[in-house]
């Protein structure tokens, strides 16, 4: 159907006007809604109502001439177009309508005239132009709004986040962390997984808002891919993959590239793959292609997981798209790593593409124009540490206080977290100048560090620097260098400088901790004190006693269940919990009666509310009560018999008030 051309006539002639309008009618390819007025008043006020396309405008209206008219519309900034008609020709006057704002200008004897029907098509373009300038305008006057509100927004979240990760994680290096170190833990975990959604949301509305500046230094490629291996390597043997970095031709040792952003995006293409991938392997290869004239680098990740749907192939680099639905998907993340990751290729002049079958997996190719050092070689890279999955039963059980050394942020919590794990007790700093400041420190009030592992790449104090100043402070302890370089040569260099030990990078668990043996007091007496709130609360032994209650938790997120069962036990409440629909239609076989019978509606494999229908055809007894987060359509409620629900975050409060009620 034609849309249809709204034109305001303005003429005090009759007859003038039936010959203006069958003129138009003559037009084809339009659909005309034609208003006539006779006044100049009329004309200003209908003008006003910005309803109309066009504006035909007679010279001659009584007393008033159209161009007062016209010089009154252009005042008010009115935008229709308005073509002038008058009776003669008359050039000066064409000329003084042009200037006032006129459109065109047309003798009446013209009307029915190809001129007219030109003046009338170009007129009608020339305003769906402007129309369209005036959307692109607001668009991008509203994307700014809602930029700068979500730059704002993720600052105001930022702050109050700042103190609860940053006091969570005093109190777990605190003598408190023993009454409840499980608790902390999951504040911290939460805490990390809101500030990364912060971290991705404000880094998109930086990239639409054109604001993101790539900051390109020269890189040590091998060190680079080290760090992000040691990284993803835990999470793949955790989820018992075999990562491999590799490189199918000789790559140069140093590339000038922004550091943090080229990291950014491995580490979103790696976990992505650890994430989607039940078996198998995730392999990174990298390969220079026309090495000669503009070398370019080709970094492909692929792994053997669930793969991706064709359909869905081009959607999934667009912010907030996910291939499974938002309400039953079981994996983390708010679909914004790859729109990121997409972007941030981009803005460095490459390009991403991903091919992909379902159930064999995927391959994510970046292709990437090189800046290189001239001078130096291409060298062959091999990253590939882990033959099998590795238990956490060599673990061994050590004392003693270590100061970790790494400009890298995660790298040092990686380290950390690793000797943590033995018992020994960490302290950290950012480069070389702050670790020499903490040793001296400590040499006037404590025991010397027990151990100092280093990174030999950091900025302020690198690593050599930092090593003979420490030496030359008196420093007796042990210090182990960390690097990627793995020339066999540079080890009798870094012993002579003082250095008791050389460590390879990227990180290997059970190499750290064999070196840890070595260097550190054992402690395999004593175990660690790790009794937690939740430990002793769920009990079964403890709770047999006092709790009379029962209650069947159906929720997949562990980090809220346990906090939901350790609420329920202080109210005296036996919580059993099962993580998924099916489970709790098992559960319901095997005994079909629990005082209270909590339901999360966004569950992995169906939803709440459909499994609350499947249970009430088993004729099951108890309370159900929904759990969600966002409040539930009543009317649904109350078709499905569920009289309560609970909106999260889920507090001690509202539960009382729920538990005190059940029969
Ligand atoms: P997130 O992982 O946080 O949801 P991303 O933007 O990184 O966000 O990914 C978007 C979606 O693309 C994922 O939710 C997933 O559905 C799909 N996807 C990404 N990588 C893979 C992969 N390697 N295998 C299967 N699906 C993937």
């Amino acid at each position: 159907m034609k849309e249809v051309t709204h034109i305001l006539i303005v003429e005090d002639d009759e007859d003038d006007y039936v010959l203006t309008k069958d003129c138009l009618d003559e037009l084809s390819g339009y659909s005309f809604k034609l208003f006539w007025v006779t006044h100049h008043t009329l004309a200003l006020r209908e003008l006003q109502t910005g309803h109309y396309d066009l504006c035909l405008l007679d010279y001659r209206l009584g007393e008033i001439d159209g161009l007062s008219i016209l010089q009154e519309a252009t005042s008010q900034q009115i935008t229709t177009p308005i073509v002038m008609l008058t009776g003669q020709s008359d050039e000066q006057l064409d000329q003084m309508a042009l200037e006032a704002g006129a459109q065109d200008f047309i003798i009446k004897s013209d009307l029915s005239s190809p001129r007219f029907d030109r003046a009338i098509r170009y007129a009608l373009s020339r305003k769906e132009i402007q129309q369209e300038k005036l959307e692109r305008q607001k668009a991008e006057e509203d994307n700014r709004s809602k930029d700068r509100f979500i730059a704002h927004l993720s600052h105001e979240l930022r702050t109050p986040l700042t103190s609860i990760l940053g006091y969570t994680e005093m109190l777990l290096e605190s003598e408190m962390h023993k009454y409840a170190s499980s608790e902390l833990n999951i504040i911290l975990n939460n805490g990390q997984h809101l500030l990364n959604l912060l971290n991705d949301v404000l880094d998109l509305s930086k990239i639409t808002a054109d604001k993101l500046e790539l900051k390109a230094t020269k890189v040590d490629l091998g060190e680079l891919l080290s760090d992000v291996y040691s990284l993803m390597n835990m999470s793949a043997l955790d989820n018992g993959l075999m990562l491999s970095i590799t490189s199918a031709t000789p790559l140069p040792e140093k590339i000038i590239i922004d550091a943090t952003r080229f990291r950014q995006i491995l580490i979103n293409l790696i976990s992505n793959a650890i994430k989607f991938t039940k078996e198998g392997s995730v392999k990174v290869e990298l390969s220079l292609v026309d090495a000669t004239q503009t070398p370019t680098m080709l970094v492909k990740v692929t792994d053997t997981g669930i793969g991706i749907g064709q359909d869905k192939l081009v959607d999934i680099f667009r912010p907030f798209e996910q291939v499974e639905d938002i309400v039953t998907r079981k994996e983390e993340g708010a679909g914004l790593g790859l729109a990121i990751s997409s972007e941030l290729i981009n803005r460095m002049g490459g390009e991403i593409s991903v091919t992909s079958k379902q159930d064999f997996g995927s391959c994510f190719t970046i292709r990437l124009k090189l800046q290189v050092e001239e001078s130096a070689p291409n060298k062959h890279l091999d990253i590939h540490l882990s033959k099998k999955y590795q238990q956490d039963t060599d673990k061994p059980k050590l004392i003693g206080d270590v100061l970790i050394v790494d400009d890298l942020v995660d790298i040092r919590s990686l380290t950390g977290h690793l000797v943590q794990t033995t018992g020994a007790n960490v302290e950290f700093a950012e480069n070389g100048l702050e670790a020499l400041n903490k040793i001296i420190e400590r040499s006037q009030s404590k025991p010397e560090f027990s151990l100092v592992i280093m990174d030999l790449h950091m900025p302020m104090m690198n690593g050599r620097e930092a090593i003979i100043a420490i030496r030359k402070q008196g420093f007796t302890g042990r210090i182990i260098a960390m690097t990627a370089t793995l020339q066999q040569s540079i080890k009798p260099e870094l012993i002579q400088l003082g250095f008791d030990d050389v460590l390879a990078k990227p990180i290997d668990k059970k190499i750290l901790w064999g070196s840890l043996s070595k260097y550190l007091t054992n402690n395999s007496v004593t175990a660690p004190p790790n009794v937690t709130l939740l430990a002793e609360t769920s009990n079964p032994n403890n709770l047999e006693l006092t709790q009379t209650k029962t209650c069947l938790l159906v929720e997949d997120d562990s980090d809220s269940a346990q906090l939901m069962s350790l609420l329920l036990a202080k109210l005296n409440i036996k919580t059993t919990l099962v993580k998924d629909g099916r489970s709790c239609i098992r559960s319901m076989k095997e005994r079909n009666h629990w005082n209270l019978i909590l339901i999360d509606i966004g569950l992995p494999d169906m939803n709440g509310l459909d499994l609350v229908k499947k249970l009430r055809e088993q004729k099951i007894s108890g309370e159900i009560v929904i759990l969600s987060g966002e409040e539930p359509d009543r009317s649904i409620l109350s078709q499905l018999k569920v009289r309560r629900s609970i909106l999260k975050p889920v507090s001690m409060n509202v539960l009382k008030k729920i538990t005190s009620t059940l029969t």
